[in-house]
């Protein structure tokens, strides 16, 4: 090993490094690519592989030598090596049984880094820091997915404050994809229908251990209109998305045997993939020569299924004329025909009235099925009770893993050097052990507090600098833009809103009352200011126009310059924005925020959360370590129930965040703030960071479904 990487010059190993995401979570790593070029590292939105096309080897290794860059390079690739390398990992000695064949953990989004925009909200960014983690604990896993050349949209507003759409097109070539090959060159699968077959390439992307196949239905062999089947993320109409649910499910286990890959477990991460555990049964019958009825049992006693909806009408549904076109093929491979396949994907197969839900497919066809928090467990289970009617609610199969984030991606590089001081040796590789974390106690408050404010200044800067540029686009007047350079107070209390503008959200909640809301914001010893980010869903005219609203408010005074929409929501910002905030609003109405996640990323750095006792929230809240709005009642009524979260939202801020917030003491410093921003990283950044959640699927789902059997799902944590 060592002979080989002596060899190896600077660009090669530059090279290697680019081409795995392992960089990208890697502080030391990330530095290197970003002093090669800091102005350019901006431009090319963080990606090492375009930084580097830019770069002829010649000239690279002038500059890394003007840089002093080569010792910190070959460390570097030292590191990666010895990272890849690692015989002893948590996978090995708690996961054995995954050796003899991976999790195949299949997701319609990941999102892993700002420079691959196949992603388009939370379930992505879980699915990322999934990868991650199992990457980091050796888990033996491999992901599946869909190469969107457009991803997920580019959102800016227009001058009405109105949301626009575009789609540029990504290039396989600008990124860190492979085109996947056998031994008979590149693979190609292809997937039956009643109207002739879709084919498709498989790309793969190393996500440090991991390695992440996607599906691109780009290739010369199809028709035009399913070349651009893998166009874009949720685009489309139902035709384009069962199509797009067929190639990801049957089309991705045939890739992975093409690629010789045998997974031992199935993990459906949403229903979107729900048809994979069909191909299996086909392959069961055909290959092993098996009955239906004990393909279907053994292939279900592999495959495990997360659901992460609680609204009934985000689960996707098919009438039966589309299933007929799609699943009519693999229906005649394993002797169902159409009404054997519907009754799969209905609570009563006999009801003729009932579309085909990928839900219901998913919960028939595994053994293994869980929520992603405690109070989504609970719903999920009355969700799903007609499935099981024979049972009471409490014993319907499906339990809960709640949902937690990749500590080093979401981390702030000045916060890590805290943590490095105070945590033990070591910490990052055991962050899910409760005792890592309780030595955050013994930081000292000045200390702590000033990092915040470095963090809280930058995204002030962040933030100053895009509005320039929104204004700028959008051809507003020279006044708007000089004030966009003096937008916000570094001294006042900041709050953040950005996730999607899905209405159960309601980013408008605090603005049910603005004259109030005005004095809250203008008071002259305790002022507030707000940042808004998040793009709503192209077909969702209620989510643009709760857009539009904050954003005509953004306009006028009180609110001018104290109030800002962020355009174009990314991984990138996300970081910025949890990173700096002082306190993180959210008010999903409750029940139906299945977990979230931006949350944890804010505690990991400092900020408090300020939310309904909805997913998460409603297992973390303790009291002391953040505040809660609400009381976890829910009234029946939507209305009232919006009435009173608002009402009770002015209640916190008004008696609890601002007073707390600015009772200073002699040196400025807001004592009983900082108990609660240690408070919340002691208690909770132990549980819902990705680690956890990965050992808990580990634990809980993926070693029972390797043997074979079905664990006790309710016994869950
Ligand atoms: C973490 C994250 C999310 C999830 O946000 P929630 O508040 O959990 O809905 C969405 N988008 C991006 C870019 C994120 O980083």
């Amino acid at each position: 090993m060592t002979d080989k990487m002596v060899q190896l010059s600077i660009h090669e190993k530059l090279d290697r490094l680019a081409n795995n995401l392992w960089w990208s979570w890697d502080p030391e790593v990330t530095d290197v690519f970003r002093l090669i070029d800091p102005e350019l590292w901006e431009k090319v939105n963080h990606n090492p592989v375009l930084l580097l096309n830019e770069y002829p080897p010649v000239r690279l290794e002038e500059r890394a030598r003007e840089a002093v860059l080569h010792t910190r390079i070959h460390w570097s690739y030292r590191r990666f090596i010895e990272y890849l390398e690692a015989k002893t990992t948590w996978g090995s000695t708690h996961a054995g049984i995954l050796g003899q064949g991976p999790v195949a953990y299949f997701s319609a989004e990941f999102g892993l880094h700002e420079s691959l925009p196949i992603y388009s909200g939370g379930l992505g960014v879980l699915a990322g820091d999934h990868l991650k983690s199992a990457s980091d604990l050796g888990l033996p896993l491999v992901g599946i997915g869909l190469f969107y050349h457009e991803g997920y949209f580019t959102q800016a507003l227009d001058a009405g404050g109105w949301q626009q759409e575009s789609y540029p097109r990504l290039e396989a070539i600008s990124l860190p994809l492979r085109e996947a090959s056998n031994d008979n060159g590149p693979v190609i699968i292809s997937v039956d229908t009643r109207r002739g077959p879709i084919h498709a390439r498989v790309l793969h992307l190393a996500v440090g251990r991991i390695n992440l196949y996607l599906l691109d239905t780009d290739i010369a062999a199809n028709h035009e209109d399913d070349r651009r089947l893998t166009g874009r993320l949720y685009g489309g109409d139902q035709r384009t998305r069962i199509r797009q649910e067929l190639l990801l499910g049957v089309g991705g286990m045939k890739a992975l045997k093409a690629l010789g890959i045998l997974p031992n477990v199935i993990h459906m991460n949403e229903g979107h993939s729900a048809f994979a555990p069909l191909e299996v049964i086909r392959e069961r019958m055909q290959e092993d020569g098996l009955p239906f009825d004990r393909a279907l049992r053994e292939t279900a006693s592999r495959c495990a299924f997360t659901t992460h909806t609680p609204v009934p009408a985000g689960h996707d549904r098919f009438d039966q004329g589309l299933i007929e076109e799609h699943l009519g093929p693999l229906g005649d491979a394993i002797g169902l025909n159409i009404d054997g396949i519907m009754g799969l994907g209905r609570v009563d197969p006999q009801n003729g009235g009932e579309s085909f839900c990928m839900t219901v497919l998913a919960l028939k066809l595994c053994r293994i099925a869980n929520g992603v928090s405690s109070l989504h467990g609970v719903v999920s289970r009355d969700m799903w009770a007609g499935l099981w009617p024979w049972r009471s609610v409490e014993e319907i199969p499906i339990g809960h893993i709640t949902n937690g984030v990749h500590v080093p991606s979401w981390l702030a590089g000045q916060m890590r050097v805290l943590y490095n001081r105070v945590l033990p040796e070591n910490w990052y590789q055991r962050t899910g052990e409760p005792d890592v974390w309780t030595s955050f106690e013994s930081i000292s408050p000045g200390e702590l507090w000033e990092v915040h404010s470095t963090l809280k200044n930058r995204l002030i800067n962040y933030a100053r600098h895009h509005a320039v540029e929104q204004a700028t686009r959008r051809g507003e007047s020279e006044s708007i833009i000089a004030d966009m350079e003096q937008l916000f107070d570094p001294q006042a209390l900041t709050i953040g809103f950005a996730r999607r503008f899905a209405p159960y959200k309601r980013a408008d909640l605090i603005l049910k009352d603005l004259e109030f809301l005005g004095k809250l914001i203008t008071d002259s010893e305790r002022p507030l200011q707000f940042i808004f980010a998040g793009k709503a869903h192209p077909a969702d005219e209620r989510g643009k126009q709760i857009l539009q609203h904050i954003f005509q408010l953004t306009r006028k005074p009180p609110f001018r310059g104290r109030v800002l929409i962020l355009e174009n929501y990314t991984i990138e910002m996300g970081r910025v924005l949890v990173q700096g905030v002082d306190v993180w609003l959210n008010n999903p109405r409750r029940p139906l925020e299945a977990s979230g996640t931006s949350g944890q990323k804010v505690v990991l750095n400092g900020g408090l959360n300020c939310s309904i006792l909805d997913g998460w929230w409603a297992e973390a809240y303790d009291g002391q370590n953040g505040f809660a709005i609400g009381t976890g009642r829910t009234h029946w009524n939507q209305d009232v129930q919006d009435a009173r979260d608002s009402e009770d939202l002015y209640r916190v801020l008004t008696k609890e965040v601002i007073p707390l917030f600015y009772n200073r003491d002699r040196d400025d410093l807001p004592q009983e703030w900082i108990a609660r921003m240690k408070r919340a990283i002691r208690t909770l950044g132990w549980r819902f960071n990705a680690d956890r959640m990965v050992m808990d699927y580990a634990t809980y789902s993926y070693v029972p479904a390797a043997g074979g059997l079905s664990c006790s799902i309710v016994s869950m944590p």
